[in-house]
């Protein structure tokens, strides 16, 4: 927690100026699933969490969110996560006490609309319901433009968008904002949080690893990124993002509140680790996960690849196509799951689209292929 930061408002609690750090988590039941929903808020608040999230893309999911809403007022703080749908903002900010917008999926609808706009649209409704908002800038879908200025350089044009738009909300005389700029690999976590820290002392920031995978490599990723940034004072809010099944979530606030305890208390158990070998990274899924499939499918991914365990590879496994598409560019192999089948890539390039079954068939023949590739043993 950094005593620079303003206190932000979110619900019943407050963060930043040196107030506790929040730990929050995100329901991964779909939204038009009211009961279910409130009931995974509930147990994630009962577990600790001060604020949780729920994604609307829709106007039925914004109807569901009143409903949510109405169940769990004044027990539960609520987060919404807009993605493409900046419009919904109206729709959703009577419902929820914070609104998350990704400064890169902005630029999906209404193409000739300036961006200024459309955050002043999202901002007005913030305003006039008493929500905070969260700038979160994801390495996945930095806005192309500012990609573009930086095209070797992911962690400048992830700190590049979030100054950005802190600049926006200034301009909007909107103060009660928190930054968010999450990145798979952990060292890059910590290289954007410590710039956007140093230029902007005064904005909370909300913590995040994406994609940190499967418990347990996915909450020593989230360590490695968290213990130096908290024992340095960054961090106001967190999650800590895993790969397990609904029914599990509250995990994700048990590791959170863990991390605190031993930062306050000063065991640091990632010093010195690194990333080596294969690299699985792997979304926690949400609301949009297409196949409930999704974390079994990760869990098999990383099974079948232990062979290639030693050779320096990345394959990402996404849960839908919100996020799936962008966020396996960079991968040496990309999963990202439709309803019925798994879409399958080779960097960028599409290899085509498979059963849940058949895919791990031609992930294992691509694997072993650049395992032989890069001079590794076959499987
Ligand atoms: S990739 Fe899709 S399912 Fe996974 S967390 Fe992101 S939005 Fe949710």
């Amino acid at each position: 927690m950094s005593l620079k930061t303003r206190k932000v408002r979110i619900g019943s609690i407050e963060i930043g100026g040196g107030l506790p750090v929040a730990v929050q988590s995100m329901c991964a039941t779909h939204t038009r699933d009211v009961d279910p929903t409130v009931a995974v808020a509930r147990a994630l608040t009962a577990a600790g969490a001060g604020v949780v999230r729920i994604a609307v893309d829709s106007d039925a999911e914004a109807e569901a969110l009143a409903e949510i809403r109405k169940q769990t007022k004044g027990a539960v703080n609520l987060s919404v996560d807009l993605q493409e749908s900046w419009r919904l903002a109206t729709k959703v900010a009577p419902h929820v006490d914070k609104i998350r917008y990704n400064p890169g999926h902005l630029h999906h609808h209404e193409k000739d609309k300036p961006t200024r706009e459309k955050v002043a649209f999202i901002i007005g409704a913030a305003r006039d319901h008493g929500c905070a908002v969260r700038i979160g800038v994801n390495c996945g879908s930095v806005d192309p433009e500012v990609t573009s200025r930086h095209p070797h350089d992911s962690v400048a044009a992830t700190v590049e968008s979030a100054l950005a738009h802190c600049d926006i909300l200034d301009g909007l005389k909107f103060d009660q904002y928190v930054v968010s700029i999450k990145d798979s690999d952990p060292r890059k976590v910590v290289e954007a949080n410590r710039a956007f820290s140093r230029a902007r002392p005064d904005v909370p920031i909300h913590l995040g690893v994406t994609e940190a995978g499967l418990p347990p490599g996915g909450v020593v990723k989230t360590r490695m990124a968290f213990e130096p940034l908290l024992t340095e004072g960054i961090g106001d809010t967190l999650r800590v993002s895993l790969t397990v099944p609904c029914d599990r979530k509250t995990q994700e606030i048990e590791e959170g509140l863990r991390i605190l305890a031993d930062v306050k208390a000063g065991r640091l158990t990632s010093k010195g680790f690194q990333i080596k070998g294969l690299n699985i990274i792997s979304c926690p899924s949400c609301s949009r996960v297409e196949n409930e499939e999704f974390v079994h499918l990760a869990e098999r991914v990383v099974e079948m690849a232990q062979f290639a365990k030693d050779s320096e590879i990345t394959i990402a496994v996404m849960g839908c196509r919100v996020n799936g598409p962008g966020e396996t560019d960079d991968a040496d192999l990309g999963l990202w799951c439709g309803p019925t089948h798994v879409n399958l890539k080779r960097g960028p390039e599409k290899l085509g689209s498979f059963t849940y079954t058949d895919v791990l068939i031609r992930l294992k023949v691509e694997l072993e292929a650049i395992v032989k590739r890069k001079g590794g043993a076959p499987a």
